[in-house]
């Protein structure tokens, strides 16, 4: 992917986990490198369709001036965060922190961490059986692009789905949404089971009734086998409620263990119904 790079941008901070370090500060070297697609901003010669990297190193300087860590660790990583949320156009950023003068008392060229982070694509499914159906659906969607670390892409339509499980129970809203996270897979479950339980989500019975169930279908093209987490969802393929809406956002969307697409999947289902 092009990329932009910042080398060694040269800033005061007051970073550190000794008292002197916060009060005191001391020298910073920031490096960044910005992927980004540079092809449109390249034919068209305007600086709207890129990203203005002077912008960008006032936006480091501000933050190094505006917070006071113990960590480089945290400086990298909150930094990052902020500059991937204010920029949409960043696909991917590595950034280093250099400490140059760390007060070890040894000398030493410098110190620095570097870390890489992205925007990750996510399909969530969202189910809901239990009052105002349809808020609760809402209030989720809200609930997640109110994190600032998740930006929705896009919803299905809401459908009516009759219950799973042989429970006898009233009949389901549901939909799949696709959204970009900055959460690793773990933090974003975490987040759905959050919002699950500030819609008063209980869980008597598997498969009964609930005002909000929230499912990870696909995060990127990983494979995970946790006991807590599984992704893709392990019984999306048999699910017409999750492969219907799915198909309305994603039909080539090829699932990472089987091999097939949605639009395969879905198809393999209706025949077998
Ligand atoms: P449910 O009753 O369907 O909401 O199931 C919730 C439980 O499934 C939680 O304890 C999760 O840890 C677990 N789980 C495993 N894989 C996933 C996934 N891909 N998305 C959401 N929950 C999952």
């Amino acid at each position: 992917m092009d990329c932009i790079r910042i080398i060694n941008l040269e800033l005061y901070g007051n970073h550190g986990i000794f008292p002197e370090e916060n009060s005191l500060g001391q020298k910073f070297l920031v490096s960044a490198w910005l992927y980004t697609d540079t092809r449109t901003a390249g034919l068209s010669d305007d600086i709207k369709d890129s990203i203005h990297y002077g912008e960008i190193c006032h936006k480091i300087k501000d933050f190094m001036h505006e917070h006071t860590y113990k960590l480089i660790e945290t400086v990298a990583e909150k930094m990052a965060e902020m500059l991937m949320i204010e920029y949409d156009k960043l696909q991917k950023i590595s950034l280093e922190i250099k400490k140059p003068w760390a007060p070890i008392g040894l000398h030493l060229e410098t110190v620095s961490i570097s870390i890489e982070r992205q925007r990750h694509r996510a399909h969530i499914a969202l189910g809901s059986n239990l009052g105002d159906r349809e808020a609760y659906l809402n209030k989720a969607i809200d609930a997640l692009n109110d994190t600032k670390v998740c930006k929705i892409i896009s919803v299905s339509d809401f459908i009516e789905t009759e219950p799973y499980g042989g429970i006898d129970q009233a009949k389901f809203l549901n939909a799949v949404m696709e959204i970009q996270t900055l959460l690793e897979p773990q933090e974003l479950l975490e987040c759905i089971q959050k919002i699950e339980n500030d819609a008063g989500r209980e869980r008597p019975v598997r498969w009964g009734p609930r005002t909000l169930d929230l499912d990870i279908l696909f995060y990127d093209d990983e494979i995970i086998d946790l006991p807590e987490l599984q992704i893709p969802h392990p019984d999306l393929q048999n699910r017409g409620f999750v492969l219907e809406p799915l198909m309305a956002l994603s039909p080539n969307l090829r699932h990472p263990l089987i091999k097939k697409t949605i639009r395969e999947l879905y198809g393999e289902l209706k025949s077998n119904n």
